[in-house]
């Protein structure tokens, strides 16, 4: 029985980041970004005005209090100006318009009055380079704008579209194939007669599996025969990573190691200190990952966090920051565990002046009815077996 962390790492030691693709730009929220992006310009690429205002020269007319000045041309954003600035004269400008030659200073607007005609007088004095944004001020060209790894949101997704790039080189997603494998488990829309048992696990594997940047192809209801999984992994060779639920315990009808085996896969891991989730199998098939997850629904959907979520995020390309976020939280009510494992308690993180941990109640693998809305783990260590309310406990933030 392995540690949770010693399996983890191994885990993401065979893990590499996927190849490359290119995608359009608007397909890439969320993605990861494969190579730096640097901008070619300067940014802002050419000097403007921060501000609806007057441009500027400055000069010998600053020492007349409540200068006048004649207005040359009006320069909205986008107009290329016409006329260069003297000492005396000025141009109306508004935000983000391109300067005039000879531009010292923006006035705003409201330190001015028109007067009528095309003259204006001035408030008060400018400061020199007051109000403009001048070419370079805020990145000079060549230099890196957003890092190799990062994960796209809709700011990047802004600075990618003012730099033009509609194709933005990202890790490709990884491939993963799921499949459930019971007698006694049917597909949903079909009736299950006393003993059967909806598959509830692939849809949930394939929801995680989407949250968590991967790719999901369902691969379906594997018999309880080595014969039908050895033939269904047959159909899953462009997968990178392939999950399976259920026949990973010690029971007769429990043969998912036996047929890795078989079929040549080098099998890493059997069983792990966790609970729920303790039969978990981690092999290495070719290219290709291998999780025997455990079949009850709440095992699966544990392991899932904390063996493949970790998997998924490396093999997307995210550079560090693989493990699920730790914390501490105090519980709003008494955790208890058996002690004989790391214990993964299910239930609720919320913020009200701090972090509280709400347990979900009667914890039992077996129990998916209440996990509605989990967002955390609390984790009570192997001889730990009890928190009382009201105190810290460390949690994992799904
Ligand atoms: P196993 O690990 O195959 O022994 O399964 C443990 C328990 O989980 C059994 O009660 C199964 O019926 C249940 N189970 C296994 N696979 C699934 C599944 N795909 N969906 C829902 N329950 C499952
Ligand atoms: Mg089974």
């Amino acid at each position: 029985m392995l540690p949770v962390p010693v399996v983890q790492e191994l885990i993401l030691q065979r893990v590499t980041p996927l190849g490359v693709e290119k995608i359009h730009l608007y397909d890439s929220l969320g993605r990861v970004l494969a190579e730096a992006i640097v901008t070619p310009d300067p940014i802002p690429a050419w000097d403007n005005s921060a501000m609806d205002g007057y441009a500027v020269a400055l000069g010998d007319w600053q020492l007349t209090p409540e200068p006048v000045l004649t207005i040359l041309e009006e320069l909205p954003a986008g107009k290329i100006p016409q006329k260069p600035l003297q000492p005396g004269f000025c141009s109306r400008v508004m935000t983000g318009a391109l300067l005039p030659e000879g531009t010292e200073a923006v006035v705003m607007q409201e330190q001015a009055e028109v007067l009528g005609g095309d003259r204006v007088q001035l408030r008060g004095y400018p400061r020199s380079g007051q109000f403009m944004r001048k070419r370079g001020e805020f990145r000079s060209s060549g230099e890196t704008l957003i890092t190799q790894g990062t994960a796209i949101t809709p700011a990047e997704i802004g600075i990618l579209a003012s730099l033009n790039k509609l194709q933005v080189p990202v890790y490709r997603q990884p491939l993963v194939a799921i499949l459930s494998t019971g007698d006694e488990l049917v597909p949903l829309g079909v009736d299950p007669r006393s003993g059967q048992v909806l598959d509830s696990n692939q849809p949930t594997l394939m929801a995680l599996v989407r949250q968590c940047g991967g790719i999901p192809k369902a691969m379906g209801i594997v018999r309880d025969t080595p014969e039908a999984l050895i033939t269904l992994l047959g159909q899953c060779a462009d997968a990178d990573f392939i999950l399976s639920s259920g026949g990973v315990s010690v029971g007769t009808y429990d043969y998912v190691e036996a047929v890795l085996e078989r079929l040549g896969a080098e099998v890493l891991v059997r069983q792990v200190n966790m609970k729920p989730g303790k039969p978990l199998t981690f092999a290495q098939w070719g290219q290709t990952l291998y999780w025997g997850l455990p079949g009850n629904p709440v095992s699966s959907f544990v392991g899932f966090w904390l063996m493949v979520y970790p998997a998924l995020r490396k093999a997307a390309g995210h550079p560090h920051d693989w493990l699920p976020k730790e914390m501490t939280a105090v519980t709003t009510a008494a955790l208890k565990s058996g002690g004989d494992r790391r214990h993964y308690l299910r239930g609720r993180l919320t913020w009200q002046d701090g972090y509280h941990f709400e347990p979900f109640g009667l914890d039992n693998s077996g129990n998916f009815a209440n996990l509605s809305q989990v967002n955390a783990f609390a984790v009570l260590e192997s001889g730990q077996t009890r928190v009382a309310a009201g105190c810290e406990v460390r949690v994992v933030v799904l």
